[in-house]
């Protein structure tokens, strides 16, 4: 079976929609989005249209700010500070990754933590840890997700992870392990790396390299979770980690790239703008 993330997201965005139309009459406003883009790499740009196309769809008031690759770390703080103070933005994202001369880590922890959708914020991620209340980071939230709407029962299974970034590798072993799966976590320097994934009964892969994962490295039967997305260099068209023609007839559940994981991502990210929202309604 094929988890089509892209059929799953709209249903809940769907979702989402019906009741985002209900708050103008009951807190006065729509939750509100703001992105901050810096510079013009296509693929940012491409993720920053798909977050403003999908916070039309849900009727989440979106503001992407652009600016330009040489802009100052200071002026960038100042912005996400203005952004902080605003009571009538509810989430901050800015779009990684940021040019050199930034710091990743301290853009992040500037952002106000109750308004951190990406749940990046070095609190969030505590939380995250500790089993305390938390915005959780898209794609693992996606993942799991994708998991359960396809009925895969993940208590007590051997789940292996490839990667251990801290956006996706490590945050979705983590919520594995909440779901009381057995965890390995694998990585450029784990030895006999196809013993450890034959092992998997759910695998998730989140590398960065088109079709690493070749089909002697998946047991019958597993569930496969591809996270990547690259450029495939024979075809030049999207594809994911894994090698999904050779894979797709022995895993018993796999998602596809594109279509998969990604669009989760994004509808991952909507839900946590709504509960950013909601809680400061409270
Ligand atoms: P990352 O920060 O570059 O991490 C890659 C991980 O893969 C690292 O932990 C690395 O191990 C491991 N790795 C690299 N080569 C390996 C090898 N030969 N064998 C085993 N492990 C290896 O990447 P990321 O940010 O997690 O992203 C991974 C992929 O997911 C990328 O293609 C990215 O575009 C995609 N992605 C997709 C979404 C989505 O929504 N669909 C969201 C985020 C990311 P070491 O730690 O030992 O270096």
């Amino acid at each position: 079976m094929t988890i089509s993330g892209k059929e799953l997201s709209a249903r809940l965005k769907a979702d989402m929609a019906a009741e985002v139309a209900a708050f103008p009459a009951r807190y006065g406003r729509v939750p509100h989005l703001a992105v901050i883009l810096v510079g013009e790499d296509p693929g940012s740009v491409s993720y920053v249209t798909g977050k403003a196309k999908a916070s039309a769809e849900v009727g989440i008031r979106n503001t992407t700010i652009r600016k330009p690759a040489d802009i100052a770390e200071e002026e960038l703080l100042g912005i996400i500070a203005e952004l902080n103070a605003d009571a009538e933005v509810d989430g901050i994202l800015v779009q990684l990754p940021l040019p050199k001369h930034i710091s990743e880590e301290r853009i992040i922890a500037a952002i106000d933590k109750t308004k951190d959708v990406d749940g990046f914020h070095p609190l969030n991620v505590a939380a995250l840890w500790q089993k305390q209340p938390c915005t959780l980071p898209c794609t693992p939230k996606g993942i799991i997700k994708m998991l359960k709407a396809a009925g895969v029962e993940i208590a007590g299974r051997e789940a292996v992870v490839i990667g251990r970034s801290n956006i996706v590798g490590l945050p979705v072993a983590k919520l594995l392990l909440d779901e009381n799966a057995t965890v390995t976590i694998a990585h450029s320097r784990t030895r006999n790396l196809a013993e450890v994934t034959r092992r998997a009964e759910i695998l998730v892969v989140a590398i960065g390299r088109p079709k690493f994962v070749t089909v002697d490295m998946v047991a019958d039967g597993a569930v496969v979770i591809d996270v990547g997305v690259n450029r495939d260099p024979e075809t030049g068209k999207l594809c994911g980690d894994v090698d999904y023609a050779a894979i797709e007839p022995k895993a018993s559940v796999i998602t596809p790239v594109p279509g998969g994981v990604g669009p989760m991502t994004i509808c991952c990210l909507m839900e946590n703008t709504i509960e950013c929202f909601l809680r400061k309604q409270k």
